[in-house]
């Protein structure tokens, strides 16, 4: 049997359940392996630019709810 590579990467932010902004490390094991989070939705992944423009243009910044890593 073969190691199973995560899903997620760690130094991407997701949009999870909620709402709720975590990055691939920070995210709970299954969903790094599945992309499902908690509820059972999909994670979205953002796009550093995006977010970088959010921060510009709205003064909002995108971050890790837990480790405070930026997209
Ligand atoms: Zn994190």
């Amino acid at each position: 049997m073969t190691e199973q590579e995560p899903l997620l990467r760690d130094n991407l932010l997701y949009l999870g359940d909620n709402g709720r902004v975590f990055c691939g490390a920070c995210a709970p094991e299954s969903t790094r392996y599945t992309c499902i989070d908690r509820g059972g939705e999909e994670v979205v992944e953002i796009i550093p630019e995006e977010a970088r423009h959010v921060e510009h243009e709205e003064g909002i910044t995108t971050a890790c709810e837990i480790c405070g890593r930026k997209a």
